[in-house]
């Protein structure tokens, strides 16, 4: 609690009373505790692969062996990439939250939604996965579309990626009511219940050392949260270890033009 107080005189110079306030800084201290934990972690997340990139490429020159030094360059390959993939996300994550980039339209998100589905066909065939999408007929969405390409993106990727050879993948689009529905379901490896609550935390990864080993930056889902509650809308997620997850997202069809400003209070 933060107290301010001013005293208060009469005419006569007379001290007549003292006005207190007091204002509850708790959520701005929350909020600036949250702040530091992300710049923390980001600045782990960066220095992992700067550490390894560093170690290797010094080493380098030592080495005589070609299959050796071929591995380490493998090694200093990814880890830069995965560098990249960082500094995207988090570019992407802090563009999203300064909402004014969001440039609302009608669009046509079963058309969107083909377009991630094509690009991750490759993707999924590599695993032999089952992707098949189902999009009701005239649905229309007012949203950026940018943001909402993104938002299927990484659900649809993280479907992919968490599940097995020969699962399957299933997008679906419909309307509900005034609302967009949109489901991303996979016969993947599921999330435990005790971190199903987390997820859509920065940086939160269920398993850290097999989710990084798969690629991942940890934020995808972040990003995910932060886009949908820019559009108004709920995210909810069911998962069975061994069964699979699913995702289902409800955005309104038309929304008011000040809610993709919401998402600038958010954290998480
Ligand atoms: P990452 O970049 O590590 O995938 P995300 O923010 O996208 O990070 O997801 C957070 C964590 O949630 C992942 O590390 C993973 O453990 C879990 N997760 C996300 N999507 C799925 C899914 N479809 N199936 C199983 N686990 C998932």
């Amino acid at each position: 609690i933060r107290v301010k107080s001013a005293e208060i005189f009469g005419e006569r110079v007379q001290r007549v009373g003292t006005v207190v306030v007091l204002e509850d800084i708790t959520d701005l201290k929350k909020l600036e505790k949250m702040r530091s934990q992300f710049v923390a972690n980001v600045s782990h997340e960066l220095k992992t692969p700067l550490t390894s990139i560093k170690g290797f490429s010094e080493t380098l020159k030592f080495v005589q062996d070609e299959k050796t030094r071929n591995k380490f360059l493998d090694i200093i390959n990814e880890e830069s990439e995965r560098l990249t993939r960082l500094i995207n996300d988090i570019l992407t994550l802090s563009s999203i939250e300064q909402a004014k980039a969001a440039k609302p339209e009608f669009i046509d998100p079963v058309a969107e939604t083909e377009k991630i589905y094509h690009l991750l066909t490759p993707r999924a065939e590599a695993k032999r996965i089952r992707l098949t999408m189902q999009g009701q007929e005239g649905l229309k969405a007012y949203c950026d579309r940018d943001n909402f390409k993104q938002l299927v993106l990484n659900l649809v990727d993280n479907a992919i990626k968490y599940t097995r050879e020969e699962g399957s993948v299933n997008i679906s689009l419909s309307q509900v009511k005034e609302s967009l529905k949109i489901v991303v379901e996979d016969t993947g490896i599921g999330i435990p219940d005790k971190h199903l609550s987390r997820i859509f935390e920065r940086f939160y990864r269920v398993d850290k050392a097999r989710d990084r080993a798969m690629g991942g930056t940890g934020l995808g889902l972040a990003i995910v949260k932060h886009i949908v509650l820019g559009f108004g809308g709920t995210i909810d997620v069911e998962s069975e270890v061994g069964k699979g997850t699913r995702f289902i997202i409800f955005m309104p069809i038309q929304q008011d033009e000040d809610v993709q400003s919401k998402s600038e209070d958010l954290d998480n």
